[in-house]
């Protein structure tokens, strides 16, 4: 039985745990098929400046022994198909071989005019959706890795850390337009042939082939429809409006109306310290990143990629000899400090926990739906907006429901995402400017800009149309997730060793042998439910 849930264990009874084991002839093609990753997962890291060598091996080396190994798991994949299979070996071989024709996701470091050049032929009409998206996903290499600002160079994510931080508005102002370049190479003129316009067509009707967009997909992983999960968006931004009344916000004045209480704690947070309050966050949690192995590449550097990720170095698996562990990294571009910067580094590492702790066989080795993943990576990174986590920590704290308000404010935007692109994809041929203008006029209280694209802010719209529901209605479930955690093992915002072992044991060892769905259900005793959420906003003090 999958979910029947084992009690609480240490993660050291986990290592030793048992695995299902596999039949025969798919213990083989598992075993061919961990291979295949491990060699993916190393080619992936060398290709990102991470590492130059794994295991005494280079990228000619990684590089040959995937299409070796792809070659042998092709074959007895092929194998295996012949025999009848059923329930969980049949799902596991489904598995197998959809990631065998599936093509890496993992973004490899690129120059910088390689990928001008590739941004570039984003204008030609005739793309398919593939390679328009990677034309795209370049213009966030070259444009986004490169925002001119104040004589100097910054990435993307240091001009939002900015946009919070900057106390004149003249220059947010000029921060803001100065991501302009990016915008005009995602939308050009906003006309109906625009690039990101036909991304959204060509991406629609792929979804209508495929069985469903990522918004569906989302929806399927709560049980809902996907007029629920728009109904679900709209009321969390319903709730938001109702607590932050005020006279309309200019949208680079957005970030810093809510975040200038924490001028302080951002202050206490240089960017050197990031890493260590990470990791002693996350030991106080039960789980001790260092002694794991979990590598950390946050510096920046020329071609690497324009957005915040973690990725396997290789997996888990059982061997003769134990459990040989998974390996792990998380690839971000730290350049400056705060706590926009560091509730980032601790939601990535939060994926990284994740990683470490499955342990499925290795055709389900994987982390489950994207809408669970990135919720739960949140469970964590939104501690560090509590006067809990920053007085433990930091030694000083933001006055209650400030850095709640001020990770709400950022968590509205993404539901506003996720809002958008359901919009968009349900009617592609929609105006993104005036989708994204009447949501964030109407619930977000932002001055109307119909005139720019600045919705184009975040690399998923353009690298996975669909994507941002996972951070959007991620919300609701990571709100749920932490209130569940709080009764099971009571509060974790300034630690709690019981936290890890718990999530371990009862969210995150089966990977991904369960259905996501059944995996929260058991884990809620319901089904994800809003409530929570809508208390959290709904109880954010009046502000003074
Ligand atoms: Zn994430």
């Amino acid at each position: 039985m999958r979910l029947a849930l084992a009690p609480l264990a240490t993660a050291l009874a986990l290592a030793a745990a048992p695995l299902a084991h596999a039949a025969p002839p798919l213990a083989k093609a598992d075993q061919a098929y961990a291979d295949w990753l491990d060699a993916g997962y190393a080619k992936s890291t060398i290709e990102a400046g991470t590492l130059t060598r794994i295991d005494g091996r280079g990228l000619t080396a990684w590089t040959r022994l995937k299409v070796v190994r792809g070659r042998r798991l092709k074959r007895l994949l092929g194998e295996t198909a012949k025999m009848k299979l059923a329930g969980e070996d049949a799902r596991a071989l489904k598995r197998m071989q959809a990631a065998l024709g599936a093509a890496s996701t993992t973004p490899p470091a690129s120059t910088e005019e390689a990928s001008e050049r590739l941004c570039a032929t984003a204008s030609d009409q005739a793309l398919a959706e593939t390679r328009l998206s990677d034309a795209l996903y370049a213009c966030f290499e070259r444009w986004g890795n490169h925002v001119p600002f104040e004589g100097r160079s910054i990435a993307r994510a240091t001009a939002l850390e900015l946009l919070q931080q900057l106390d004149a508005p003249a220059r947010r102002k000029a921060l803001f337009y100065a991501l302009a370049p990016l915008w005009s190479r995602i939308d050009a003129a906003d006309e109906p042939t625009s690039p990101y316009r036909r991304l959204v067509r060509l991406a629609a009707a792929d979804a209508r082939a495929q069985g469903g967009s990522a918004i569906e997909q989302a929806a399927r992983t709560l049980g809902e429809t996907q007029d629920q999960v728009e109904a679900q968006l709209t009321a969390a931004l319903e709730a938001w409006r109702t607590v932050n009344p005020g006279p309309p916000i200019e949208p680079w004045d957005y970030w810093r109306r809510y975040a200038e209480g924490l001028a302080p704690l951002d202050a206490a947070i240089p960017a050197a310290a990031i890493p260590e309050l990470n990791r002693r966050y996350y030991e106080d949690l039960g789980l001790d990143l260092t002694r794991l192995g979990v590598i950390s590449d946050l510096g920046v550097r020329p071609g690497k990629a324009p957005l915040a990720y973690a990725d396997f170095v290789r997996i888990g698996r059982q061997t003769p000899q134990g459990w040989r562990p998974a390996r792990v990294r998380v690839s971000a571009n730290v350049e400056r400090g705060g706590l926009f910067v560091l509730n980032e580094i601790v939601h990535e590492n939060g994926h990284a926990a994740h990683m470490m702790a499955v342990r499925a066989r290795p055709a389900f080795f994987d982390l489950g739906d994207d809408l669970f993943v990135e919720a739960f990576a949140d469970v964590t990174s939104w501690s560090v907006a509590e006067p809990a986590w920053q007085r433990r920590y930091l030694n000083l704290a933001a006055p209650d429901g400030v850095g709640r308000r001020a990770l709400l404010a950022n968590v509205m935007l993404d539901v506003a995402w996720g809002l958008f692109e359901l919009r968009m994809l349900k009617a592609p041929d929609s105006d993104p400017n005036q989708v994204w203008t009447e949501i964030t006029s109407t619930y977000l209280n932002i001055v109307p800009h119909p005139e720019i694209a600045w919705w184009a802010l975040r690399v998923q719209l353009v690298e996975q149309p669909g994507y941002m529901i996972n951070y959007g209605l991620g919300a609701m479930v990571t709100a749920d997730l932490r209130d569940r955690f709080r009764r099971a093992v009571g509060d974790f915002d300034a630690g709690n060793p019981r936290w890890y072992p718990y999530a371990s044991a009862h969210l995150l060892r089966f990977g991904a042998a369960a259905p996501t769905q059944d995996l929260l259900r058991g884990f809620l005793g319901r089904p994800v439910s809003i409530e929570p959420l809508l208390a959290m906003i709904r109880s954010l003090p009046p502000e003074r």
